[in-house]
């Protein structure tokens, strides 16, 4: 039997704001700053404790900050959304309930673009709701002990769920990123999902291809990073699909990802709404939201990861796969664009320094990033290393070995390219006075191969080119240097 599978995801994401949803305490560590640098329980107060007696006080610039998701993902706004109490009783959640919003949502029925392979078509993913949301506390386990520290408790999150209407891994994956990138090009969200402030719970079923009823579903929490999120999901669907097979049932229920084994394990039951006893929180009017609001968000919307995507393809020629990559981050969009216009600047072709700019970026560089986990921004690399990589291979100052190598210093040191080309002797050797009688040196050591060349074996061009590039260090200039080795074969054969 072919069986499809039916995926839907819950994205929290954490929103970038000062100070926490329902008080004044900060919400996140001072720039620069881990988490865990943070004391616990340093960023709490009497509100986000839970202590009896105190009132939430609603922080507008998570409101604008969700107005913001909702405009971007083509959301209908509700010009009057309500908060409601999602009871449950855990160590970390000291009022014995979140404060979350049920059935008023502030945002709905909105939609995203994506496209899980570069050459797949685009698809719309529906997204059913976007709410505000506290987050809780978090419980620490050690020595023996178990301990709770509050400084989460109240941070601002936005809930962003879509519908049941992913197919693939691959698919979720793609809607992942595309969200991700939504967020962060709005600037309302750091993203960072190593700290958690981006992470994913995922929904999955199969069902016997063609059936139009969904099949039980199971969810996966938390699962932060986008290749995890793949991962999970994969191993799920092949453990639902052979557990159907070997005649068995899918119970719904939650599970957890281990990635160190790549599988998915039961943690719980699955809990429904009615467990939680949702009701609207008395101590928090309903949120009334303006269409002059919307209008003024509206307005002040960055250029968002599509739109970007779209320019670098159609203005710089660029490939869907390099403007897809290239858009990922708006920080490597920005990167890019600020490289671009260095290299504009020293005269040379856009959409030549583009195509330059996006191998190293979406190349060598994204190698280096990926590798050590760094964002560029926080990378030693400016704009002005890549574009000066860039200018000296374009320009045959450095061949792509020497760009390399110069790269992996200006990475580790911050060493300019100009001064690390000096240093290491990296400079191509272009000048035809010097190369000339190396070449005429390598050919007159090799007549026998020189008469074969001349005789039709054309092959043999790349074994003199190699013997030249040896004979001076690997730093001739290889397209010059074939030329010349062609010439000097035919000319030494005609004297
Ligand atoms: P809950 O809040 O209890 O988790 P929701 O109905 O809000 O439940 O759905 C949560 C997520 O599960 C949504 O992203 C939705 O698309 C997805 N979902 C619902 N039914 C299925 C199903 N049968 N298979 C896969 N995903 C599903
Ligand atoms: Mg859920
Ligand atoms: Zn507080």
């Amino acid at each position: 039997m072919n069986f499809e599978a039916v995926i839907g995801l819950e994205v929290h994401a954490q929103l970038a704001t000062d100070s926490k949803i329902f008080c004044g305490c900060p919400a996140r560590p001072p720039a620069g700053r881990s988490v865990a640098e943070i004391p616990p329980n340093a960023n709490t107060c009497p509100i986000c404790t839970g202590h009896p007696g105190t009132l939430p006080v609603l922080n507008e610039k998570v409101v604008d900050y969700a107005i913001l998701a909702g405009i971007a993902t083509r959301c209908s706004i509700r010009g009057k959304s309500v908060f409601a109490r999602k009871n449950y009783f855990y160590p970390d959640l000291p009022k014995g309930y979140q404060i979350s919003q049920y059935d008023e949502p502030i945002c709905e029925k909105g939609w995203l673009e994506i496209q899980a392979l570069p050459t797949s078509p685009d698809k719309r993913i529906g997204i059913n709701r976007i709410h505000m949301e506290e987050d809780a506390g978090k419980n620490v386990h050690a020595h023996g002990y178990s301990l709770v520290n509050l400084n989460r408790a109240g941070v601002p999150l936005i809930e962003i769920v879509s519908e049941p209407e992913l197919s693939s891994a691959a698919e979720a994956g793609a809607y992942l990123r595309s969200l991700h990138a939504v967020v962060t090009y709005l600037g309302i969200s750091d993203g960072n999902m190593q700290e958690g402030n981006f992470r994913c719970d995922a929904n999955v079923s199969v069902r016997p291809a063609g059936q139009k009823e969904f099949g039980t579903r199971v969810e996966i929490k938390n699962v932060n990073s986008f290749r995890f999120v793949e991962k999970a999901i994969d191993y799920e669907i092949q453990r639902q699909i052979g557990v159907i097979e070997g005649g068995g049932k899918i119970v719904q229920e939650t599970r957890t990802f281990d990635s160190n084994k790549n599988v998915t394990i039961s943690m719980r039951s699955k809990e429904e709404a009615e467990d939680y006893r949702y009701f609207p929180d008395p101590d928090l009017i309903p949120v009334r939201v303006t269409e002059a609001r919307v209008n003024r968000l509206r307005s002040e919307l960055p250029e968002l990861p599509d739109a970007v995507k779209r320019r670098f393809m159609t203005e710089l020629g660029l490939s869907a796969e390099d403007a897809a990559a290239l858009t990922s981050t708006r920080d490597l969009a920005l990167f890019f664009e600020e490289a671009l216009q260095a290299l504009s600047e020293t005269g040379i072709d856009r959409a030549k320094g583009a195509k330059a700019l996006a191998n190293w970026l979406t190349g060598e560089v994204g190698r280096l990033l990926n590798e050590s986990g760094v964002e560029i921004r926080n990378s030693r690399l400016t704009v002005v290393h890549l574009a000066d990589l860039v200018r000296v291979t374009l320009e045959g100052a450095v061949s792509s070995t020497g760009a390399k190598q110069a790269l992996s210093e200006a990475w580790s040191t911050g060493e300019s390219i100009p001064a690390v080309v000096a240093r290491l002797g990296l400079k191509q050797v272009s000048d035809l006075g010097e190369l000339e009688p190396a070449v005429e040196k390598v050919i007159a050591a090799f007549p026998g191969q020189a008469a074969e060349f001349r005789a039709g074996k054309e092959k043999l061009l790349g074994f003199f080119v190699g013997q030249v590039m040896k004979a001076t260090g690997g730093k001739a200039n290889p397209a010059l240097l074939q030329e010349l080795v062609a010439k000097k074969l035919k000319q030494m054969g005609d004297s």
